[in-house]
């Protein structure tokens, strides 16, 4: 565990703040920017990015996880001073192993909320059975919430799913406190949950969304990983994407895992899944794995599975151990079939 912790200091949540990167692009005085984006991201946002600041370079990638290398080995010979990475998760993550690498400050200016990525310092990029690698955070957010709800609704429900997961990410975080104290983070703690909390008791709008999504960032950023927001429930969504069934969205899988594990909390100790499946609802998230297309003996393989996912870190499943039939029986009384 780290003793201090870099966080985002400049972020802005609303309709029309994009003009906002101006301010602090100026406070930081840098003149030579790299900016990347994706092909729709470029015309939603990336366009106007471009006319108003210095930026030296603009890459529209189509490829981000291949593409990031050659860039690195470009860029590390150039005086770029600051990315800006404007588009979804995959061009963010790109821009976070870009800035890192170089030691540059990133500027995030989300045009999705699909997950809690915008802010935190985790870039998921996928590489044998690794599922992500931790970066420095972005120094700056600039999340525009006129740009982001064109998104599809489909990614904004997913993020939904994202944020709620901190209720049981953070519950396993507790238990695993019990074997483990210098690992927990009180503060990183709350400031995850307390999101994921209001937005069990209301559905958020946009806004309440997206600023959820980056205090979870922030949470991880203090806690100096993922564990925060990330627990069992992301074991079953990096399960089914490694035995090939992730044929959903992140936040959509997460979000499943999410009311399954907080079916075994409620076992083991203090839990509402009925709560949190019709928070979903109510938000029009996806409470079905059919829907997703994904099988209830697939699930159920991917669950038992999930607990060899990073087992250094412990959940709910290392404490309670639960069987296959215990897994099917999650599945039928939590009706996420
Ligand atoms: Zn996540």
């Amino acid at each position: 565990m780290h003793k201090h912790a870099e966080i985002p200091y400049f972020v802005e949540v609303g309709e029309g703040v994009l003009d906002r990167v101006r301010v602090f692009v100026g406070k930081i005085e840098v003149e030579r920017v790299v900016m990347l984006s994706g092909r729709t991201s470029y015309e939603l946002a990336g366009r106007y990015v471009e006319e108003i600041l210095p930026v030296m370079e603009s890459y529209t990638l189509t490829n981000p996880q291949q593409e990031v290398r050659k860039l690195i080995a470009k860029l590390s010979y150039g005086d770029a001073d600051c990315i800006v990475a404007v588009g979804g998760g995959r061009i963010i993550d790109s821009g976070k192993i870009l800035a890192s690498e170089l030691n540059i400050p990133l500027v995030t200016v989300p045009t999705t909320a699909s997950h809690d990525g915008m802010a935190s310092p985790v870039a998921s990029f996928r590489n044998g059975d690794v599922f992500s690698v931790f970066t420095k955070p972005p120094s700056a957010v600039i999340a525009d919430t006129s740009i982001i709800s064109r998104c599809p609704p489909r990614l904004i429900r997913a993020g939904f799913g994202d944020l709620i997961s901190n209720i049981t990410a953070v519950k396993d975080w507790k238990l695993a406190k019990e074997i483990d104290p210098t690992d927990y983070s009180e503060i990183a703690a709350s400031i995850a949950v307390m999101p994921a909390e209001m937005a069990l008791n209301k559905t958020p709008d946009l806004k309440g969304l997206v600023r959820g999504l980056i205090m979870s960032g922030v949470a991880m950023s203090i806690a100096g990983s993922s564990r925060p927001a990330s627990g069992a429930e992301h074991k079953f969504s990096h399960s089914l994407d490694m035995l090939g069934i992730g044929r959903a969205l992140h936040g959509e899988q997460v979000g499943i895992g999410t009311i399954i594990m907080e079916y075994f909390h409620e076992i083991a100790y203090e839990g509402d899944w009925e709560r949190v499946k019709e928070a979903m609802e109510k938000f029009g998230c996806v409470t079905s794995l059919k829907e997703l297309g994904i099988t209830r003996d697939e699930a159920v393989i991917a669950l038992m599975n999930a607990k060899k996912i990073r087992p250094s870190r412990y959940t709910i499943l290392d404490h309670l151990n639960p069987t296959k039939e215990d897994f099917e029986r999650a599945i039928l009384v939590t009706g996420v079939i």
